[in-house]
């Protein structure tokens, strides 16, 4: 479905990704696990059109960059979930959740998804006129992901979702993640600081490390891989 083939980018002189290439699958959940600045979030950029890079992206046979831009990804149905949200504070629970219909076609009947959005996360239906800066930390990723399914997502990209999250919120994070894939057929590349949480949740696993993949395989099996247990499980 995604097929990156060594991507290169920079900041400048600062050189995120080396060279990167891996694939997704129609139907999985892919974990990127690295350490900090090793360019995950780049990656994402880079497949999201929001970063310059060498290399070729393509969606479902399809190069992405060029004419496609980010709005066409966007289109495409792949659709980010950025890192610290980025919801808008001002804006309502439902205001924002509109916003995330931004790219479906004009008059395309959008109240499916906002029935699946209140349905998989009742707190946000409580709280939908409720501003989205007054939100708690949980609850913004919620909207986060509630206004990412209203643009109808094939290809999910998640940016650490659990960051700055008590335990107990990222358990129902999790499994709503786990929910979009296998009751919604959502396929999703997520990246996670806490890499035994991605690696339990993941069917497949890429290492980064300092821009260029250095392991890929199994998720459950490359938990059990010294390396990764000593490097990214406390061993
Ligand atoms: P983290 O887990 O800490 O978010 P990451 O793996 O997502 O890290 P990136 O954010 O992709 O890493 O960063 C990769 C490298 O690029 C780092 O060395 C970082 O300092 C650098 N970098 C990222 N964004 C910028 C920027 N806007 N300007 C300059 N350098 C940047």
């Amino acid at each position: 479905m995604l097929k990156v083939e060594n991507v290169a980018a920079s900041y400048g002189s600062i050189v995120a990704l080396k060279s990167v290439s891996l694939e997704v699958y129609e139907g999985e959940i892919v974990t990127i696990v690295g350490a900090n600045g090793a360019g995950k979030t780049t990656l994402l950029s880079c497949i999201s059109g929001l970063m310059p890079y060498k290399g070729s992206i393509a969606f479902k046979g399809e190069k992405l960059g060029g004419k496609i831009d980010s709005a066409g990804i966007v289109e495409r149905g792949v659709i980010q979930v950025p890192e610290g949200r980025q919801i808008f504070s001002d804006m309502t629970v439902h205001e924002n959740l509109l916003m995330g219909a931004y790219s479906r076609k004009k008059g395309d009947n959008i109240q499916p998804e906002l029935d699946e959005v209140y349905e998989l996360f009742p707190r946000l239906a409580e709280r939908r006129d409720q501003k989205g800066g007054s939100l708690s930390g949980g609850e913004q990723q919620m909207l986060a992901m509630g206004r990412a399914i209203m643009a109808k997502p094939k290809l999910l990209l998640l940016d650490e979702p659990s960051m700055g999250l008590a335990p107990i919120v990222v358990n129902d994070i999790f499994a709503t993640i786990r929910k979009l894939n296998h009751e919604k057929g959502v396929t999703i590349v997520l990246i996670e600081q806490n890499a035994r949480l991605a690696l339990k949740t993941a069917d497949r696993a890429y290492v980064i490390e300092t821009g260029a993949v250095q392991l890929s395989g199994d998720a459950k099996q490359l938990a059990s891989n010294p390396r990764v247990r000593d490097l990214y499980l406390g061993g």
